[in-house]
C-alpha cells in the first residue's frame, strides 16, 4: 500500500509549512459562509469606499468590512437581474436632472420618472415600485444625478414575488 508523505528536510521549510497551514485552518470560513479570492486591487478599491463611508454604513447597521461586501454584492446582484431582466424591453431615452425617460417596447410606451424629494415615481403606472423604477435604479447615470445633487436614497425593498414573478416585467 502507498503512503504519500511529503518529504520535507529543511526543518526552516517544515515550520513555513505548518506555520501556512495553521494559517489557512484561521482563514477557514464558519460553518454557512463561504470565503473568495479577490485581487489586491479589487479589494483595496472596496476596502477604500468602506473606510470612507464607514460612519453612514453605521448607520445601515453595517458594521464590518464583510457585512458591507454583502450588502455591496446583493445590491448589485439586483440592479444586474433587474438589467438583464428588462434591458430587452426598456431602453434609457433621456436623462435629465429630476427625470430620466424610459421606452417600454413591450408595452410600447414612454414612461417618464421623476426624482421628487428624494423619491422616484413612474408617471405612466403612478407607481413608486413599478418595474420602470426598477430599471432606472440599475442605470449609473441615476447615481450620477444623485450623487450630484448629494441626495441618498434607499432603494425601496421591492417585493421579492414581484422580481422573481414575471408580474414585475
Ligand atoms: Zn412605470
Amino acid at each position: 500500500m502507498a503512503c504519500f508523505i511529503p518529504l520535507v528536510e529543511d526543518a526552516n521549510l517544515l515550520q513555513q509549512v505548518l506555520y501556512h497551514r495553521d494559517t489557512l485552518i484561521d482563514k477557514m470560513p464558519r460553518a454557512g459562509f463561504k470565503s473568495i479570492t479577490v485581487s489586491d486591487y479589487v479589494y483595496n478599491r472596496f476596502f477604500g469606499t468602506y473606510e470612507r463611508t464607514r460612519r453612514d454604513l453605521e448607520l445601515k447597521g453595517i458594521t464590518s468590512f464583510s457585512g458591507y461586501l454583502t450588502s455591496m454584492m446583493d445590491e448589485i446582484m439586483t440592479k444586474y437581474e433587474t438589467f438583464s431582466r428588462h434591458a430587452p424591453f426598456m431602453e434609457k431615452i433621456d436623462v435629465d436632472q429630476n427625470r430620466i425617460t424610459v421606452k417600454d417596447n413591450k408595452r410600447k410606451r414612454i414612461a417618464e420618472v421623476f426624482l421628487k424629494d428624494d423619491k422616484l415615481r413612474c408617471s405612466l403606472d403612478e407607481s413608486i415600485d413599478c418595474a420602470h423604477i426598477g430599471f432606472v435604479y440599475s442605470l449609473p447615470e441615476f447615481y450620477n444625478i444623485i450623487a450630484a445633487k448629494g441626495i441618498r436614497i434607499s432603494r425601496p425593498s421591492f417585493k421579492q414575488s414581484k422580481i422573481k414573478g414575471n408580474a414585475f416585467i
